[in-house]
């Protein structure tokens, strides 16, 4: 959800506050927006990482390889948890009927709270079920099988919203009081976006103000907001004063405060309606002077931002987890379809476009996979996992619908269909129309792509700005501008004759024969990225931070190889443990596809054969023609009646029977059950 381009742990202390580079030309909004960035910024890495390393050129394998396996007494609780989510799923998720209704119906609410599946991850000395991360996703991805509107719901409330925040920086007394509430069935949100703060939160305009008595009044707006409709509780954002960093560059600080949503002052204006996951109970709310008692202050003032990125660590990972079984999802019914359906006189499978698209989906179902489950393996263990994180929800998601629009196209028509009106006609209804719609949000929320790219470049480029910022800042005494050139000097040049070291040289001899070569081309390729940064950051200096699509680039670049060598280590590992090799014809072509992809990326990094200069010039005359769109206006909404909120803990206790959108739209219970069926079976897996 918002600005990605920083991060940090809690447990970690923050040192600078300084921006890296200095850059005459940036606006003083643009110096705002980087300063609250770079404050908020983790500056200490607390362990290695593959990806970091690779953008410097040393492609280490052991960062991956033996592959990082989920311990398996672990894995054995996710395994007998996840069936039996499974079962709950089947017989009352109807993924189609919730989509046509935009309802989650109350049966599933009920569900939720009859499983604790608004508690996962909080410890069973509050009631939870104590999952670890990895179980929590396996589960995520489970439900979203069958409903993204559900997933989306549980992963707002326990990703994002109150709970993980409270667990990472939250009080005693706070833990005690709140996280008790999940498992009886609270539903939480996670408020950060505004109208003007989408991506950059040092835009935002939602105050709180405190008073003589330490309480604090909220005033303001918040958009787009999953789960506030029917929130009991949410953690907002607000900007609680001015900061200046030692620069001098005055920034907003926010703080994170815990909401109630009945208290008075806080109206629902709108639920938002969407293309996908049209079931999230997503919107508009207003503050009007909104009262939060002090001690609802979550990580200290000035912390909000903050806590908000060291939520998205292990938060960002829950989308890469389901954007994965979704894409293994679409290869086990590709494959099948691909076989069965015949045109021309052969199966579609066997025409090479078919085949094509068949190696893509089950390539990328295997890479998607590989990183997902070394993130969360990385995230079990209490690693340093921000690039990985941001990376594989970058990689991830663009993947996913690459994969979902080839396997749409595959299935022709009846990829076009939905899933319902094909179960009418007697068709199996696999829902590749709703897949689609659903999965598209997944570039957007938790980070943008293109705010993901821009996170990852700062981190990767973090090695070459800690030694080397003080050269360009105009406020740099020349004695230490001197110092380090010399440190500079003494640091770059063993690791630039490192680079020239040939790979051939490097065996690889724990990986299976067909494997090795490849692993030689990610190193050489790794060196080859290393030296072209370099390269660039000297000679282009402080505008690098304006050539977005070089970076961006060098992103790309950076995590194709990552995920090379992740599925390599992951196919060896398998070998090694099983004997397997069916995996092995996979990795061999995603090494072979994505190694010509990087090919054409690097190509592209050089600016006689891009068009970067051209899109930067026609953009500057498309947008000087243009008009500016007017202000957006909310002054009109009024909010929601009292008697139409409907209560998170009042759906998932059953105090609400029925919701008012399941009546209006008619929403028909899965299997032909009625309401008091419905009841009976939910009494008998209750006891
Ligand atoms: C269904 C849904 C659920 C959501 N749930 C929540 C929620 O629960 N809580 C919450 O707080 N928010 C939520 N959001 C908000 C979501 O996180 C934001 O949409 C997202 O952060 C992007 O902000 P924006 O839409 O304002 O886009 P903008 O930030 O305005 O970006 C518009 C475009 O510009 C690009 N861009 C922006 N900055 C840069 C830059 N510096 N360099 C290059 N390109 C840039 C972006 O990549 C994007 O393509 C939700 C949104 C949706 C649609």
């Amino acid at each position: 959800m918002f600005i990605q381009f920083f991060n940090h742990t809690i447990k970690i202390q923050l040192k600078g506050e300084e921006m890296p580079i200095e850059n005459k030309n940036r606006s003083a909004a643009e110096d705002a927006s980087l300063a609250a960035a770079e404050e908020s910024r983790q500056t200490e890495w607390t362990s290695k990482s593959l990806m970091r390393e690779m953008f410097l050129g040393n492609f280490d394998v052991s960062l991956c390889y033996p592959f990082p396996e989920q311990d398996p007494a672990d894995a054995k609780i996710g395994d007998e948890y996840c069936a039996k989510v499974e079962e709950w799923c089947k017989k009352e998720i109807d993924g189609e009927e919730i989509d046509r209704t935009e309802t989650i119906p109350a049966h599933v609410w009920r569900g939720m709270k009859r499983l604790n599946l608004l508690a996962i991850k909080i410890p069973k000395e509050y009631g939870g079920l104590g999952m670890s991360q990895q179980n929590y996703m396996r589960i995520l991805s489970g439900i979203a099988k069958h409903c993204g509107s559900v997933a989306a719901t549980l992963s707002a409330h326990q990703s994002i919203g109150v709970p993980q925040p409270i667990k990472l920086a939250g009080t005693k007394e706070q833990k005690e009081k709140w996280l008790p509430k999940f498992a009886e069935g609270w539903v939480s949100a996670f408020g950060l976006t505004e109208e003007s703060a989408g991506s950059d939160p040092a835009t935002m305009k939602t105050t709180a103000t405190e008073q003589e008595d330490g309480s604090w009044l909220l005033n303001g707006e918040k958009l787009w907001c999953t789960n506030s409709i029917v929130a009991d509780v949410i953690v907002v954002m607000a900007v609680s004063g001015k900061k200046t960093s030692k620069s001098g560059r005055e920034f907003s600080e926010i703080s994170a405060f815990i909401l109630e949503m009945d208290t008075p002052g806080v109206d629902l204006l709108h639920r938002c309606e969407f293309m996908g996951i049209k079931a999230i109970e997503n919107g508009l709310i207003r503050f009007t002077d909104a009262r939060v008692p002090a001690e609802n202050l979550i990580g200290g003032r000035g912390n909000g931002l903050k806590l908000a990125l060291s939520t998205l660590n292990d938060g960002r990972l829950s989308i890469p987890a389901i954007s994965a079984d979704g894409a293994k999802e679409a290869l086990e019914f590709s494959t099948r379809w691909a076989k069965t359906r015949s045109q021309w006189g052969r199966t579609i499978g066997k025409h090479e476009p078919g085949a094509d698209k068949l190696s893509k989906i089950a390539s990328s179902a295997y890479a998607m996979s590989a990183l997902s489950d070394y993130c969360a393996a990385l995230s079990g263990q209490g690693k340093d996992i921000r690039l990985e994180a941001a990376s594989a929800k970058k990689w991830n998601t663009e993947e996913l619908w690459t994969v979902a629009d080839i396997a749409l196209q595959l299935r022709g028509g009846r990829g076009y269909e939905k899933g319902s009106s094909l179960e009418v006609r007697g068709e199996n209804p696999f829902p590749y129309e709703r897949a689609l719609r659903d999965s598209r949000i997944n570039r957007i929320v938790e980070g943008t792509t293109d705010v993901m790219n821009l996170f990852v470049a700062r981190e990767c480029l973090d090695f070459h700005l800690s030694n080397a910022a003080p050269l360009f800042s105009s406020k740099t005494p020349i004695g230490e501008k001197l110092a380090t050139v010399f440190k500079c000097a003494t640091i770059y040049a063993p690791w630039t004759l490192g680079l020239f070291a040939p790979s051939f040289t490097k065996s690889f001899s724990q990986f299976h024969p067909k494997l090795r070569p490849w692993l030689r081309k990610v190193d050489g390729y790794s060196k080859k990225l290393a030296f072209q940064t370099f390269k660039n950051m000297v000679l282009l200096g402080p505008k690098l931070e304006t050539r977005q699509l070089f970076m961006g680039r060098t992103v790309d670049i950076t995590v194709d190889l990552s995920t090379m060598a992740l599925s390599a280590s992951r196919v060896q590992t398998e070998i090694d443990r099983s004997g397997s090799e069916e995996n092995l014809e996979t990795v061999l072509y995603f090494l072979r596809a994505t190694s010509l992809r990087v090919e054409q990326t690097f190509r592209a990094l050089s600016d006689s054969k891009n068009c970067d200069a051209a899109a930067r010039k026609l953009a500057t005359s498309l947008l000087e023609k243009s008009e500016l769109l007017p202000n957006p206006d909310t002054s009109h909404l009024t909010g929601y009646e009292p008697a139409d909120r409907e209560y998170g803990k009042d759906l998932t206790s059953g105090k609400i029977h029925r919701r008012k959108r399941e009546i209006e739209r008619n929403f028909k219970l899965p299997s032909g059950m009625s309401d008091e069926a419905v009841e009976a079976q939910e009494e008998g897996a209750a006891k």
